[in-house]
């Protein structure tokens, strides 16, 4: 199996004001695509500082991945390192330059005087084209290492990474089968996720881990070695069938909220919603995936008292008897909503998401009712001790992952 080591440079990064986003997809993507990552460091934009990270990076392992400080400004120096480290001089790359030209042409703007620095390469080194943005990348050999040198813009990295390092990398040998997989869950603490594959997240491999990401937990799945796209997949399987409803998606990108559009457009549904806690986020979520329109046309958000009242029309006697954050409310606000909207499913979130004047009080409650023509209208509660946007959070998707359990008995 290739090793690699990522190098991402820049003070912002190395003082903690941007975070590094870029060793972190770097790492995931290295390791999905059958490398071993040996190391990760950070440097800052001096040419001492790019030249000892390059060396100490070199030593460590075959591959050498390094990000940032491809601009024009005399900050950028990280061309500089490569050809000091190599031995070779910084040349006029034609190749290098005509990318930078065509860029500004498709833009309409005219290159300044120190995007020339750009057109920059080592000898002997290729540019590599960068669809997102001005700078080439830079790949080539230091020795019997392979080295790439990437924009620091995430979008631009990560689109050269798929469309012109990997295929290279991969080209150079070595690489181990190797398959990710991922079911997404919602609605159930980690534990219980965790409980019911305890055997298979003991065994080294494939591996398998839990990763909790506020009201969803993603169960990763990693196989290397042969056949490790059937063992993934089989894995995959297995797991889901063990975990049955609590599964959402087996796609990285979808989640709860796709789930319930997937279904709602199945079934010719539509939905609305009746939001206090989450001020949106539930109709934010379900108008984040493509097509939603065809089963959401709207919702509301009833934050105080007397909207909920006069907007949505739940009882202000009700109000007065139980208070905003109760069961009973929610309920009216769910089946109010429906009423409106001349919807087949109405959500409903009301509660309070802190922080408690008191020091330890735990947020909450939090009620997400669901109002619907499959089943009586019904709320579920829940305290969580996180903070005030992780609250609301997991509000969201406790409301969302709700109405996909009632679609899926309905
Ligand atoms: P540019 O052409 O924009 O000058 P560059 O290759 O010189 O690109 P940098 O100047 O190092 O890249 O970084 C540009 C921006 O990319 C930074 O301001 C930051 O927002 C982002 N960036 C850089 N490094 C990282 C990183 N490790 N993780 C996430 N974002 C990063």
């Amino acid at each position: 199996m290739p090793t690699v080591t990522i190098l991402t440079t820049g003070y912002e990064v190395l003082r903690g004001f941007t975070a590094n986003t870029n060793a972190t997809w770097l790492a995931r993507r290295a390791t999905e695509s059958g490398a071993r990552v040996v190391g990760m460091r950070t440097v800052g934009d001096s040419l001492a500082e790019l030249t000892r990270g390059l060396e100490e990076s070199l030593a460590e392992a075959a591959c050498v991945l390094v990000t940032g400080g491809l601009g024009p400004t005399e900050d950028d120096r990280t061309r500089e390192a490569l050809a000091k480290v190599a031995g070779v001089p910084l040349v006029d790359d034609p190749r290098a330059w005509e990318m930078v030209r065509v860029h500004f042409e498709r833009s309409k703007r005219a290159p300044s005087p120190t995007q020339r620095r750009q057109g920059l390469v080592p000898r002997g080194f290729e540019a590599l084209p960068n669809e997102q943005g001005t700078a080439p990348g830079i790949t080539g050999r230091v020795g019997d290492r392979r080295v790439f040198l990437l924009p620091g813009p995430p979008r631009e990295m990560t689109a050269m990474f798929e469309r012109e390092v990997l295929p290279r990398w991969k080209q150079d040998g070595g690489f181990d089968e190797a398959a990710a997989r991922v079911l997404w869950t919602a609605g159930v603490p980690e534990s219980e996720i965790a409980a019911p594959i305890e055997t298979e997240m003991r065994a080294d491999e494939p591996t398998v881990g839990t990763h909790p990401d506020d009201g969803e937990v993603a169960v990763r799945i990693l196989a290397r070695g042969g056949g490790a796209a059937a063992r993934a997949d089989a894995l995959r399987d297995g797991i889901a069938r063990r975990l049955g409803p609590h599964v959402v998606s087996t796609v990285e990108h979808e989640r709860v909220q796709h789930a319930v559009v997937g279904l709602l457009k199945d079934r010719g549904l539509v939905i609305t919603t009746a939001e206090s806690i989450t001020g949106g986020l539930v109709s934010r979520m379900l108008v984040e995936v493509a097509g939603a329109s065809t089963v959401f046309r709207g919702g509301h958000v009833t934050y105080s008292d007397e909207w909920k009242s006069r907007v949505l029309g739940v009882p202000e006697a009700l109000i007065a008897r139980d208070g905003a954050v109760s069961e009973s409310v929610a309920i009216a606000m769910a089946d109010r909503a429906r009423e409106l909207g001349r919807a087949d499913v109405a959500v409903s979130t009301t509660g309070y998401a802190g922080p408690s004047a008191n020091p330890g009080e735990v947020p909450g409650p939090v009620f997400v009712a669901v109002s619907s023509r499959f089943a009586p209208t019904y709320a579920v509660r829940f305290f969580a001790a996180v903070p005030r946007l992780a609250v609301q959070r997991r509000a969201a998707v406790l409301a969302l992952d709700q109405v996909r359990r009632l679609l899926i008995r309905a």
